[in-house]
């Protein structure tokens, strides 16, 4: 595919509207759409809607292709492995594809000695399974999750994620025995990481203690919440906690995960290992895939047959994966992550110094966002994120949004994307910015 951005209809065209219409008809309306047309071919940087329009990716499906959206070697893997099975249940006939997928994970994740690794389909699905490894292990209950966390939709992890709208809200009763402490957010919170994590471990261990406290779950960099960075030490002194009174800690790293923030793990930006690794997102190229991978005595803690699923770790999911890994290293993505931050970074920086309605900019590698707020009073401007984003998607440009007030922009290309097409999406972006 041509990687050049082309709007040859309005968006919606006369075919997208088509389809929006079948959508509105049959497709439920709590499952929202953000860009206003539909998608028949991707590649790298681009993606091409059912007009024939050309739309710039600064999304890559909410980092997970990382690698591209038909990533040759991918697609490769995919059609050859469907042609020979597509399903056995690895819990009835076990395959190569899923002990070779929990090898590379042990290879790759940050977690210290002999780990073991669980498959499953979802994130939300992944992070579930790591708390019943964790109480199965610890033979404790409680589990602590942070402000501005995001674990997922499912019931227990709903309970996990902190922000109501839109993914809480009128679908209670939540799951119990979580419970939410204070994190490290230090634009808005202004303190130092030692200061934010011995904050949250006064919280811990007066109103739940260590005895009762099976795992702490922490993304390394909140995603859904707002690219939020903790400060430098934070993550370490929770972990040190963690580790001194038998609590599981356990990284969320399935939007940071495979190289989009530089390095394989963001953990390892922090200097700690976790107990327990969740991945999903960027794992597999595209395909549905989840992995819970932890230090073997944690993991081999839940009883035989205490852990599955009928798709759990399914085959083709497990060839694209296994190709996605060998992409990321043949390709050095995780130094293309870093091109991507620094041509990213170099770009906000510059509309930074004429615009104090950029708050702050954050993130890591191709991990990145601005904060968009009052310029006196530093009060959120969600009113103004979602214009510029929904300016930015009907020029052609895939923009995303985040944040727990919904006035962080984020960008999460490709890996494999160019420098032009990057620098023209956000131009396109800080050119809506500056015309809202
Ligand atoms: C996306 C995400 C999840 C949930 O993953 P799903 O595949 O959507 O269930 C959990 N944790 C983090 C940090 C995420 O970004």
């Amino acid at each position: 595919m041509e990687q050049t951005r082309r709007l040859i209809t309005e968006l919606p065209g006369p075919k997208a509207r088509a389809l929006m219409e079948r959508q509105d008809a049959a497709v439920a309306r709590g499952v929202s759409t953000l860009m206003p047309t539909f998608a028949v071919r991707a590649q790298d940087g681009i993606l091409e809607d059912v007009d024939g329009n050309q739309l710039i990716d600064l999304g890559a499906g909410i980092a997970v292709t990382s690698v591209g959206a038909s990533a040759p070697k991918v697609v490769e893997a995919v059609q050859r492995q469907v042609a020979e099975f597509t399903h056995t249940c690895f819990m009835v006939t076990p395959y190569e594809g899923y002990v070779a997928v929990a090898e590379k994970l042990a290879e790759i994740t940050p977690v210290s000695g002999p780990v073991r690794t669980a498959l499953f389909n979802s994130g939300a699905e992944a992070v579930e399974n790591a708390v019943k490894i964790a109480r199965a292990y610890t033979g404790k209950q409680a589990v602590a999750a942070f402000d501005h966390a995001y674990h997922g939709r499912t019931t227990l992890t709903m309970a996990l994620t902190a922000k109501s709208m839109p993914y809480k809200h009128s679908f209670g009763p939540f799951a119990p025995e979580i419970y939410r402490v204070p994190g490290s957010y230090p634009y808005r919170d202004q303190l130092d990481g030692h200061t934010a994590a011995a904050r949250a471990i006064a919280q811990l261990e007066t109103q739940i203690r260590a005895e009762n406290l099976a795992a702490v779950i922490m993304e390394p960099i909140q995603g859904e919440g707002g690219f939020i960075v903790p400060a430098p030490g934070f993550l370490k002194d929770i972990v040190q906690w963690c580790n001194a009174n038998d609590v599981v800690f356990i990284a969320d790293e399935i939007q940071t995960g495979f190289a989009r923030t530089g390095r394989w793990f963001a953990s390892e930006y922090e200097d700690v290992q976790p107990d327990i690794i969740t991945t999903a997102k960027g794992i597999a190229g595209g395909m549905p895939l989840s992995a819970v991978t932890g230090r073997a005595e944690i993991m081999d803690a839940a009883h035989p047959g205490g852990l599955g699923g009928t798709y759990g770790g399914n085959p083709v999911a497990c060839a694209a994966a296994l190709a996605a890994i060998e992409t990321i290293e043949e390709g050095r993505l995780d130094q293309e992550a870093l091109r991507i931050e620094k041509l990213v970074l170099a770009h906000l920086e510059e509309i930074q110094r004429q615009d104090p309605r950029i708050g702050e900019i954050r993130g890591r590698g191709a991990m990145l966002a601005f904060e968009l707020v009052d310029p006196q009073t530093q009060a959120p401007d969600a009113a103004l994120t979602s214009a510029v984003a929904s300016a930015a998607r009907q020029a052609g440009v895939i923009a995303l949004t985040c944040g727990t007030y919904g006035n962080v922009v984020r960008l999460l290309p490709p890996l494999t994307i160019s420098d032009e097409l990057l620098e023209e999406g956000l131009t396109v972006i800080t050119d809506a910015l500056t015309a809202a």
